[in-house]
């Protein structure tokens, strides 16, 4: 079988072929039909150590192993590629992405391949079946979504905050969804691509910054006169740029959270004035990936259409053009969701759907 998996020597992607993954008691073999390009496959240090190279899958239950439970042979679900243990210190606390299991990676060799053995805790503890109405494509975006719902929560939003989202690609275009229907009164948009921040205005974004045509001073004056003469009371980072988090930071109002989800490289230093965060009572509070209370929540939302998720896919590419896909997403300039299909021909005929670069 074809798949996309990291060679570890040299730290990058490449492409294989190689057998299909045998599988054992607990387990899945899985097909995943559709698997979302998530923009941390394209950071270098990333991929190269802690990243899980291809892990936003919604496909096939091919064969279940002794003692699989809940599944069964040609459900179509989405299964998250990372699960908590639920009984460590952590998990007891709801902190379920900081459990010392949580870094597993559940596909064996990865989500970007014909099929991909899952491993029995993950069986266990986050699929997710998919109704009929939700194509393979939509049950991708149950992950991303799911870190901003996290995000947004541990930002702690609250009914009536002016929310700031830093970003306008896929994820940023989730959060503004995302702030909206956990409360946000207001919702701002700033990237430095017009093209994207259309979407943003589509997704009714109150505001949407084009910073390539302003200043930060000027952008906060934007924002300043929208917002009753404040800054707002969330700031959510999406780029993982220390430049993007100094501006969060700068741009949170009083009282006001700054909430951090791009992962900046190991090492990055951020300055801060503690006389300021201390004078303005700052928050800052990142988050990291998602848990299953957050996929359980948003996939419920995604299924009635409450988020929507669809419009965000801007790419399709067959799994044999993975190199392209990943080279559109590190671009980052009119693409938004790319999706990567391992079986088109299976999925849309002889050629994916949509349009291509
Ligand atoms: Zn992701
Ligand atoms: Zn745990």
């Amino acid at each position: 079988m074809k798949a996309a998996v990291i060679n570890r020597k040299i730290g990058r992607p490449e492409f294989v072929e190689i057998p299909v993954p045998e599988i054992g008691d607990g387990e899945i073999l899985y097909k995943p039909m559709a698997c979302g390009v998530c923009g941390s496959d394209v950071i270098d240090w990333n991929v190269a150590g802690p990243g899980t190279f291809g892990h936003e899958p919604a496909g096939y239950v091919v064969k279940t192993g002794k003692g699989v439970t809940g599944v069964k042979e040609g459900d179509r679900v989405f299964i998250h590629h990372r699960v908590p243990c639920l009984t460590c210190h952590y998990c007891r606390r709801g902190h379920f992405t900081m459990c010392p299991d949580y870094k597993e990676y559940g596909f064996d060799p990865s989500a970007y391949a014909e099929y991909t053995r899952v491993k029995a805790r993950h069986v266990r503890t986050d699929v997710i079946h998919l109704p009929d109405h939700i194509p393979f494509e939509v049950g991708c975006l149950i992950e991303p979504m799911a870190t901003m719902w996290r995000l947004m929560n541990r930002a702690g939003i609250r009914g009536g905050d002016t929310v700031l989202i830093m970003g306008a690609g896929a994820l940023g275009l989730s959060a503004v969804q995302v702030a909206q229907r956990l409360g946000a009164a207001m919702v701002i948009s700033s990237d430095f691509n017009e093209w994207k921040l259309q979407y943003a205005r589509e997704l009714g974004a109150d505001l949407a910054i084009d910073r390539s045509q302003c200043s930060e001073q000027e952008a906060a004056e934007r924002i300043r006169a929208a917002n009753q003469g404040r800054l707002p009371d969330v700031v959510v980072v999406i780029p993982p740029q220390i430049s993007a988090l100094q501006e969060g930071i700068r741009l949170t109002g009083k009282g006001g959270r700054v909430s951090q989800f791009g992962p900046t490289g190991p090492g990055d230093l951020l300055t801060i004035d503690p006389n300021e965060f201390f004078f303005k009572e700052i928050t800052y509070a990142s988050s990291y990936s998602s848990s299953p209370l957050e996929t359980k929540e948003v996939a419920e939302l995604i299924f009635r259409g409450k988020l929507k998720v669809q419009h965000l896919i801007t790419h399709h590419f067959r799994l044999e053009q993975i190199m392209e896909a990943l080279a559109l997403k590190k671009e980052a300039e009119h693409s938004l969701k790319v999706i990567v299909h391992p079986h088109p021909d299976e999925y849309f005929g002889s050629t994916p759907k949509g349009p291509k670069p």
